[in-house]
């Protein structure tokens, strides 16, 4: 069956701006799942020869105890217990922050494949010196991307389907 791909990471880093992107250029189906948070949703991805699902997820904010964002993280576990590749999205205009770090020791812990991406690289000319922080999480090559001015999403599917 198809591989499944969970896009994970804090709210806000552009999840949904790239579960949107992916979707809309090779859809071929878009469906909310009834009773299951609308924040996560599934869509159905071709790139190249590959077929895949994408799962968007709420977020995850590791430490709060606030009771949306705890539904939204444990919505995301169930995610990333289902998903054959994790792609954990950071926003380099953020910067690394520690946060991010807690998500990447939670994602480790799933023993799934994980693409690290850094979103929001608008122009790479201009961010690229900020994307080489990203390299602290242990997770190597951070995929620099903008999910909005739809750059690096070619290099970054390739990093995916390489764990199909
Ligand atoms: P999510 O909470 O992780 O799903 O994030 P959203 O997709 O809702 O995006 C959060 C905000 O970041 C929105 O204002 C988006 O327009 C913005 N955003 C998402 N992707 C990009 C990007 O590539 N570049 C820039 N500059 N903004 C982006
Ligand atoms: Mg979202």
């Amino acid at each position: 069956s198809r591989p499944v791909v969970a896009i994970v990471g804090r709210p806000n880093v552009g999840k949904s701006t790239l579960f949107n992107t992916l979707a809309g250029d090779r859809i071929s189906i878009v469906q909310d799942t009834p009773g299951v948070t609308r924040d996560r949703i599934y869509a159905d991805v071709t790139w190249l020869n590959y077929n895949f699902t994408i799962v968007d997820t709420g977020g995850i904010e590791p430490e709060s105890n606030d009771i949306i964002l705890k539904s939204m993280r444990e919505q995301a576990e169930i995610a990333i217990e289902t998903a054959d590749v994790i792609l954990f999205v950071t926003d380099v205009r953020q910067g690394l922050v520690d946060a991010d770090g807690k998500v990447a020791d939670m994602l480790r812990r799933s023993k799934k494949p994980i693409v690290l991406v850094v979103n929001k690289v608008d122009s790479f000319e201009k961010f690229m010196p900020d994307v080489y922080e990203f390299y602290n999480l242990g997770l190597g090559d951070p995929q620099p991307i903008s999910a909005a001015s739809q750059l690096g999403l070619g290099d970054m599917l390739d990093e995916v389907v390489k764990h199909f």
